[in-house]
């Protein structure tokens, strides 16, 4: 299989999984999603009814139309509970006016009242209370005109007190009080005008006598006025609705019992009404009785519409579920969102993308190591390719010059002792180079499984460096290449003999191989800290800065080496190195492309005196 063919089938085989893991997890998060909303949906469905079975049974309650009820609502037992007025009232039994003729025509006619006043006075003692209080009233009336006001209190005070009583077409004390606040205001009595005026208002609250609203609402105007105290428009709410329910179950427009939400000048009322020993019983509410009482006890998510579409708790965002009056049979329309939700859900869709994004994060950093490996193993594959041609390469060049000769030899063609010799010393030079590289292969092998041993000896810097410097010049004489060796420090060090000589050995041959036109290489050899440092410099090529921190690789070739046909087979430095760490050194590069390159390799030396062994 080609290496493209390879990565392609690989990366369907990683990314198969990895799109079918996020299929599935996209899935199993839209059918999760799917499951909440039905679950959320039920729960307000069910926060709903039950609401409706709660204000169904708090409307059933058969207390509500027997025992009296808190603020903000009216329970009424029709006919006879006390009312603030009624829609109709029969005219109240008053003494025949004709039997005030004489205290009249001298009030009116003759424009004497106090002339008057002896009458009604007189007429006042009487037994029958119709004839008392309308005497008492027409007193207080005359004393006034008199300008006998505080007689005129007294006397209306006494006419207040006949809760029976009519006078003036009204129940007495209404009349009475009524009249007394007049004069009160009249004669500019501020402060008994105000206490004045709550009394009169308090009579009217009782509902104790029968009036109508149109009364109602002119004395109730004017106490307002004189008390400072707003009319009680809650109640007189109240009252028209259940004065509407008892009209409509007397014209039977509405049945005996049943329950409604009303708007009753402009504010929602809420009624319930049925039949209780006989009466009528009319229980009517206020928003603010149903709020208390009602409301509180349901869930926080649900609220009421009434009947004009005012909602009775402020509505909650979200959708909601509905039961319509029509369902419930109750006065409102009832609405629920879902009650707050635990965070399951929340935690396991949560739980489900995490543990997704993991499978998706280690399929990614899998196939991330796979395609490395995958890459460093095809250029390795390919640098052992390289190499092994550039290893029959390297075996070609002195196996043809071996041939050559050798039949050369054979064949007696060589006459000339001089040529002769200089063809063996070609052949020595070429079986050498064979032997440097079988044991350079071989060596490299024992190296890289770790069998090669070293044999340590202690080794003069000076003696070394110039030794080797001395067989490298004989090498490369031949070529015209110079290597200027300056005096090593007279130090020694701890090293294998052997693989040390191949190390400097290799670092100047490269010297040579990479040195182009030029002609000279430079060995020298310092003292540094603890450390014995060679380094070989030349001319030649450089290395590019991109090749640089890979020519330590094994089988590595730089683009110069392969492309500019120069022998070689990649693990020349590879070796250096080894061979420099084994003994616990290293070895660095400075190049410049086109300039030439400086390698650099130190061992670490012995601090006590020197002597070769
Ligand atoms: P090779 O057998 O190719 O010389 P080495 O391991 O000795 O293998 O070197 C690796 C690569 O480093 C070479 O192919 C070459 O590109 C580069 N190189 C090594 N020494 C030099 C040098 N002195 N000047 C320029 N390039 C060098």
């Amino acid at each position: 299989m080609s290496r493209s063919s390879l990565i392609g089938t690989l990366a369907v085989v990683l990314c198969l999984p990895a799109v079918t893991v996020a299929w599935l997890g996209f899935r199993l998060i839209e059918q999760d999603r799917a499951l909440e909303a039905q679950r959320v949906a039920e729960s307000r469905e069910l926060s709903a009814s039950q609401a409706v079975q709660t204000l169904s049974a708090l409307l059933s309650d058969p207390g509500l139309l027997s025992k009296s009820p808190g603020e903000g609502a009216l329970l009424a037992l029709l006919p006879g509970s006390p009312l603030l007025y009624h829609e109709s009232v029969p005219a109240p039994p008053e003494a025949p006016s004709d039997s005030f003729r004489e205290g009249e025509t001298l009030e009116f006619k003759v424009g004497n009242a106090t002339a008057a006043t002896e009458i009604y006075r007189k007429q006042a003692e009487a037994l029958d209370p119709l004839l008392r209080a309308g005497a008492l009233y027409r007193l207080g009336r005359a004393l006034n005109k008199a300008g006998r006001g505080d007689e005129a209190l007294q006397t209306y005070s006494m006419l207040a007190r006949m809760e029976t009583a009519a006078a003036g077409g009204w129940p007495a004390p209404i009349a009475a009080t009524w009249s007394r606040c007049s004069l009160l205001e009249s004669t500019g009595r501020a402060k008994e005008l105000r206490d004045e005026a709550l009394r009169l208002q308090a009579i009217l609250l009782s509902g104790r006598y029968l009036i109508t609203r149109a009364g109602y609402a002119a004395f109730a105007d004017d106490a307002a006025r004189w008390s400072g105290r707003p009319r009680p428009t809650d109640l007189e709410r109240l009252t028209d609705a259940v004065i509407l329910i008892e009209a409509g179950v007397r014209d039977s427009s509405r049945p005996t019992s049943g329950r409604a939400g009303l708007a009753v000048q402009g504010e929602p009322v809420t009624i319930v009404w049925g039949q209780t020993s006989g009466k009528l019983a009319v229980f009517a509410a206020t928003q603010a009785f149903v709020a208390r009482e009602w409301l509180s006890k349901l869930a926080p998510g649900v609220w009421l519409r009434d009947e004009s579409g005012k909602d009775l708790r402020p509505p909650r965002p979200g959708p909601a579920a509905v039961i319509y009056p029509v369902q419930s049979r109750l006065p409102w329309t009832v609405l629920a969102v879902a009650p707050p939700q635990g965070g399951d859900s929340g935690t396991r869709r949560n739980l489900l993308l995490v543990l997704l994004g993991a499978v998706g994060f280690f399929t990614l950093a899998g196939a991330y190591i796979v395609f490395r490996a995958l890459k460093r193993d095809f250029l390795l594959a390919r640098m052992q390719e390289d190499f092994v041609s550039a290893v029959s390469h390297e075996f070609r060049t002195p196996l043809t010059t071996l041939r050559q000769i050798s039949e050369s030899l054979e064949e007696g063609r060589v006459t000339s002792e001089e040529r002769r010799v200089s063809y063996y010393r070609s052949l020595s030079r070429a079986t050498q180079r064979l032997h440097r590289l079988v044991e350079d292969l071989l060596d490299f092998r024992r190296m890289q499984s770790g069998a090669l041993e070293y044999r340590r000896t202690r080794i003069n810097a000076r003696e070394f460096t110039a030794q080797v410097a001395s067989d490298f010049q004989r090498e490369v004489e031949d070529r015209g290449f110079q290597v200027a060796a300056a005096p090593a420090p007279d130090v020694c060090f701890l090293a294998d003999r052997e693989a040390l000589t191949r190390a400097l050995w290799n670092l100047l041959d490269n010297a040579v191989k990479y040195s182009g036109a030029a002609r000279s290489v430079e060995l020298a050899a310092e003292c540094r800290d603890r450390v014995v440092e060679w380094s070989v410099r030349d001319h030649g090529i450089g290395i590019p800065a991109r090749e640089r921190p890979l020519v330590f690789q094994k089988f590595y070739r730089g683009d110069g080496a392969r492309l500019g046909g120069i022998r070689g087979t990649g693990i020349g430095l590879a070796m250096v190195e080894q061979i420099v760490a084994a003994h616990g050194g290293r070895v660095s590069v400075v190049s410049e492309e086109g300039a030439g390159s400086v390698f650099t390799m130190s061992i670490p030396r012995e601090e006590t005196e020197c002597i070769e062994s």
